[in-house]
């Protein structure tokens, strides 16, 4: 179903009115983590100003330590609908637990699919069971082809609203947190008729670069780019070295608007 020898035609996923896969690409930005009300609003009004039209914030956090912040669940995710809503945003936001996924879909305009889970498959059908659309992204260490069956799982059910996301693999390279493999986007793009993101920030962990990078992913074909942005990041209670204060967040958008790769 999502082979690309099935239509020739590129599949538009279009999350509460907004289009990915249109040829329009999209920035995803928002915290790792939903931790406050403040917090949230202070996001909130940042994207808004930078003319972002999809937030993500996570509220199921599958984190490494069992001891590490795990998120605020479903009041997280009631805080970032609002918080979508007042600022005109679609909102996107991690599900680990199949069972989680009606009560999710009723605060979120996007259900992603976290690295950890790319192979939940029970979690991979009660998604493609909703009509929501799915971010899919890719395991830590999953092929190209493993990604492609994860998104085959979800539309065999009947859910074919699906955006793949490039996020970083394992390798011996300790330079980067994960190697992005900027080659599975045009695969991906060639063997799926899917949309494809690449998650700048946790490819490569590593604010300095992020900009340079986000160019090449667009370069390539991606459909658009995922970053995380926090008012605070040396106090944020996960990913706080690799996340965006909103000055870096205003340069690094600047950076991609004069390079004309967004609108
Ligand atoms: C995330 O996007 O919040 C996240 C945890 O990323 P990943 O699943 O790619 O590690
Ligand atoms: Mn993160």
């Amino acid at each position: 179903l999502v082979s690309r020898m099935r239509t020739q035609v590129d599949t538009v996923v279009t999350v509460k009115g907004v289009e990915i896969g249109g040829g329009k690409p999209v920035v995803v930005a928002g915290p790792c983590s939903v931790e406050t009300p403040e917090q949230m609003e202070k996001v909130g009004a940042e994207l808004q100003s930078q003319g972002i039209v999809i937030m993500r914030g996570g509220a199921f956090k599958p984190r490494t330590s069992p001891y590490d912040f795990q998120g605020l669940g479903e009041p997280g995710l009631r805080m970032l609908k609002q918080i979508g809503q007042k600022y005109g945003m679609a909102v996107v936001s991690e599900i680990v637990s199949p069972s989680d996924v009606e009560m999710a879909i009723q605060y979120v305009d996007m259900i992603q699919v976290g690295a950890r889970n790319m192979q939940n498959f029970e979690l991979l059908k009660a998604v493609g069971s909703t009509r929501v659309p799915v971010l899919l992204k890719r395991g830590l260490s999953a092929t190209i082809e493993e990604l492609i069956y994860a998104a085959e799982y979800i539309a065999s059910r009947g859910n074919e609203k699906i955006v793949l996301c490039e996020r970083g693999i394992r390798t011996y390279e300790k330079a980067t947190r994960n190697t992005l493999d900027i080659s599975a986007v045009p695969i991906l793009k060639q063997e799926t008729h899917l949309p494809v993101l690449v998650d700048v920030t946790h490819s490569t962990g590593r604010k300095d670069i992020m900009t340079p990078v986000a160019k090449a992913a667009l370069a390539v074909g991606a459909d658009g780019v995922m970053v995380e942005v926090h008012p605070e990041p040396t106090v944020a209670l996960s990913d706080a070295k690799q996340q965006m204060n909103f000055a870096e967040f205003e340069a690094f958008m600047a950076a991609l608007r004069e390079g004309r790769m967004i609108p």
